[in-house]
């Protein structure tokens, strides 16, 4: 490369210095280097009209740890001679400025397989061809390359875990030392007349200092990453012996598994660091548990999402996406809203979406359990509503992984056993029957005694008095009765199903509504045969 050339290294997801195959090549033999990150008001700017605090895309949780990893970044570069540019604006127009204002002839990113950045990716590398700028966007987000596995598939995804584990084999990397840390980086060239300005603060952007009561308790950023990741595989027992659905979604104080979730969603941890390093534990212990179980079992989980998104039109709805089963969902906004805003009734399920709203993270079991109450198991509220809300305030927030584990939860695709559901009272009890985790995320409900928790309307009047809790006043009714509630939600899905198969899944609209139109009818004319009969008897 000629000198005097520079490389502009953008930064999207991937916010880490360690393992990250773009930036390393960036770096090579140029004189200057644009390390860049480019803020999209559309995902960060105040939204007033949305339902909490952030913008339209993403609540102040996630927009917070984006600018804590924005800063650990920045504070990295820096110790290695450069900074971080950060520039506002649509990306794509800004990374074109920046093109043709700096002296740039390598642009290096991250390859991420998400619609949104592949449509982004197409319009900067079709200005960057034309501009003879050499692109090199590796895969270094995934264990494994999702467009590989499909075409080791014949051109199709592979639709269990246990296809994808089977194709995918060990990863080509695995035995091979990755780059950990970069000795210095070259310097930041002139910028111009590029508007340059540093990681803004929440208030900065907009956002009131009391706009939120409590934050997340996990901070954004690579050095923060790697210091959980060492604290989990410190304890050698825990990695060699964890088992997925073994562990307890109420324990809030030390959480049953690593929440590295966040990190890795915004690449301040390399997937495949994490992998090598739950290698070296496995090398050093006797025995050690397997996939699906095990903490690799659980990173094939992540990239199995990955390579499904990748390959399926219409991943994230319903409608045109050949995985998903066609069900006639309602639109109850009433039930959503109730849902989202934690009043169900239901303390077990309340809990958790304060617990998501206050912290933006919880247990995968307390993400089960939600999700299939809004779903297929009590509210029968379309899964794309429950997306949405989960997309918007989750601090690990991934688009194929929210979008693969809700189309599993309402059994739409990868599961199917609906009659399995969880129940909103006593799932929760087996883990935690002092109700522990309800009284910390739920203070109203912290005098009501053990015995009522997690049903507090069958507590008798003087014991909702003397808790200072009186249910219909303090805290809600249910919503709805599980028990008639779910019969009725699995009658639905035996129906839905039925069609699905019937019409070999080529379902319509026109087939769905005439489906909910019956659905509906059934349980007038059910009474109605009551009604009879029991004249009939009297
Ligand atoms: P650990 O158990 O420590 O696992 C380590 C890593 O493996 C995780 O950080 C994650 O990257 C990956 N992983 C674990 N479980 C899964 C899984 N079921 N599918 C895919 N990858 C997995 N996870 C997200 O990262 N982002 C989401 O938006 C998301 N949405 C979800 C929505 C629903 C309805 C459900 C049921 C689950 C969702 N999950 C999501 C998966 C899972 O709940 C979280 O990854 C996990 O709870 C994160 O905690 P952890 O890092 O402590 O996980």
């Amino acid at each position: 490369m000629a000198s005097g050339s520079g490389s502009l290294m953008w930064f999207r997801k991937g916010l880490r210095i360690h393992d990250n195959p773009a930036l390393e090549y960036a770096a090579k033999g140029t004189r200057f280097l644009y390390p860049v990150f480019v803020i999209d008001p559309h995902y960060m700017e105040p939204d007033p009209n949305a339902f909490s605090p952030g913008s339209s895309r993403a609540g102040l949780n996630r927009i917070r740890f984006l600018l804590e990893s924005l800063v650990d970044l920045d504070l990295s570069l820096r110790k290695l001679g450069s900074r971080l540019l950060v520039l506002k604006g649509e990306p794509s127009e800004v990374l074109i400025r920046c093109l043709k204002e700096w002296d740039v002839t390598k642009l290096c990113f991250e390859y991420d397989t998400e619609p949104y950045y592949q449509a982004l990716d197409v319009k900067v590398k079709t200005y960057a061809s034309t501009a003879g700028i050499e692109v090199f966007s590796p895969v270094s987000h995934t264990l494994f390359n999702p467009a590989d596995i499909i075409q080791k598939n014949g051109g199709r995804p592979p639709m269990s875990y246990q296809s994808f584990v089977k194709l995918a084999g060990p990863p080509s990397w695995a035995s091979s030392p990755l780059s950990i840390a970069l000795p210095s980086l070259p310097h930041v060239g002139h910028v111009g007349s590029c508007e340059i300005s540093e990681v803004p603060t929440i208030e900065e952007l907009g956002y009131g200092e009391s706009e939120q009561d409590g934050f997340s308790p996990f901070r954004g950023g690579e050095s923060e990453a790697l210091k959980r990741l060492r604290e989990s595989i410190t304890d050698k027992a825990w990695v060699a012996t964890f088992e997925k659905p073994k562990g307890n979604p109420s324990a809030f104080l030390k959480p049953a598994t690593t929440v590295l979730s966040p990190y890795l969603k915004f690449g301040c941890l390399s997937s495949r660091y994490f992998y090598q390093c739950l290698q070296d534990v496995y090398r050093n212990v006797k025995r050690h548990t397997s996939p699906p179980v095990s903490l690799v079992g659980q990173l094939l989980w992540r990239d199995f999402f990955y390579t499904v998104a990748f390959g399926t039109p219409n991943f994230d709805q319903m409608r045109g996406n050949r995985i998903c089963k066609q069900i006639p969902w309602n639109d109850n906004d009433e039930l959503l809203a109730a849902w989202r805003d934690a009043r169900t009734g239901y303390p077990w399920i309340d809990a958790i979406m304060v617990q998501l709203c206050k912290w933006g993270w919880m247990h995968h079991l307390a993400r089960h359990s939600v999700a299939c109450f809004l779903t297929r198991g009590d509210l029968f509220v379309h899964w794309e509503k429950g997306r949405d809300v989960f997309e918007r305030l989750l601090i690990d927030s991934d688009w194929a992984i929210n979008n693969g584990n809700w189309l599993w939860l309402s059994c739409s695709s990868f599961f199917y056993q609906y009659n399995r559901i969880y129940s909103p009272i006593s799932f929760g009890k087996k883990y935690d029957p002092n109700g522990d985790y309800i009284r910390h995320f739920l203070p109203i409900l912290k005098d009501m005694p053990k015995e009522y928790i997690y049903e507090p309307w069958t507590a008798p009047l003087s014991v909702q008095t003397k808790a200072k809790c009186i249910i219909g006043r303090d805290y809600p009714k249910p919503v709805v009765p599980h028990d008639s509630e779910s019969k009725e939600c699995r009658r639905k899905m035996a129906e839905a199903y039925t069609l699905n198969q019937k019409l070999k899944g080529m379902v319509s609209e026109e087939d769905l509504k005439n489906l909910r139109r019956k659905l509906e009818e059934y349980p007038e004319q059910e009474a109605k045969t009551k009604r009879i009969r029991q004249k009939l008897v009297g």
